[in-house]
């Protein structure tokens, strides 16, 4: 279903310290405010401790296309189910970028998710030199096309896609409302070519460089439903306001 929600990505920061107190402010901050905190696999438990009967949901950043065996390192969708995820992150442009992730193996991320019955935040955008070069849009064509061929167009409405340009993430650059918007009606438009209905509900959340200062210009995007958040979700007053504007 169509609804705001703002998911934090808190990459490789934190401590079980440091997520207690975090978590400690949240919650009563965010009562009845939907939100996801997307934590390090070792904090999973500690977020389901924390977070199990309020509000935010919790789930992981990356997951194994491969549901079992001889994958050193790697964890399954099952084992985020076994933690109480929800949600996953699947194709953020650091795994893409950093790890090599393929188009084709964030698809398989994307339908190993989904078939646990997770919920993945599947994460498009472009580089600097490729928004520069006018290709934005088939860069995110090419990205999104990968995981309706593997998994159909349906599949589409038990997921949340994050438009993050990557020249906008952890830089301080954020798009501007109306770049953000444009791609996100252009995503929304892609979907709708191929099924109305689920592009109608779907969540496009806008990701780079959010802060409570420019959530809520960004927010008020009409083809925006939120926002997937780096730095500013490890600082609790930055995250609830982000929430906050969000949630108006
Ligand atoms: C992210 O990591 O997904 C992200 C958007 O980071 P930041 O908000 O720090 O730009």
């Amino acid at each position: 279903m169509r609804k705001k929600l703002v998911a934090g990505n808190w990459k490789m920061h934190g401590s079980l310290a440091e997520n207690a107190a975090l978590l400690s402010a949240l919650k009563p901050a965010l009562a009845g405010i939907e939100a996801v905190v997307c934590v390090p696999f070792p904090y999973l438990a500690q977020a389901q401790a924390e977070l199990t009967g309020s509000s935010i949901a919790w789930g992981a950043q990356n997951v194994c296309e491969e549901a079992k065996g001889a994958f050193t390192g790697e964890v399954s969708a099952s084992m985020l189910l076994d933690f109480g995820c929800t949600y996953v992150i699947v194709g953020h442009s650091e795994r893409r970028s950093l790890y090599g992730e393929s188009d084709t193996l964030v698809a398989r991320k994307y339908v190993a998710a989904q078939a646990a019955g997770l919920t993945p935040i599947l994460c498009v955008g472009e580089s600097l030199a490729e928004r520069e070069s006018g290709v934005t849009e088939a860069v995110v064509s090419r990205q999104l096309d990968a995981v309706i061929d593997a998994a159909g167009v349906a599949s589409l409405a038990k997921a949340v896609i994050a438009y993050e340009p990557v020249w906008a993430i952890g830089t301080g650059k954020t798009a501007s409302p109306e770049q953000a918007q444009a791609v996100h009606a252009f995503i929304r438009g892609r979907v709708a070519a191929l099924d109305a209905s689920v592009a109608g509900q779907l969540v496009i959340q806008y990701g780079g460089s959010v802060k409570a200062a420019n959530a809520a210009e960004l927010m008020a995007q009409p083809d925006i439903d939120g926002g997937l958040i780096g730095g500013a979700s490890l600082v609790a007053d930055e995250f609830v306001a982000i929430c906050r504007a969000a949630a108006k």
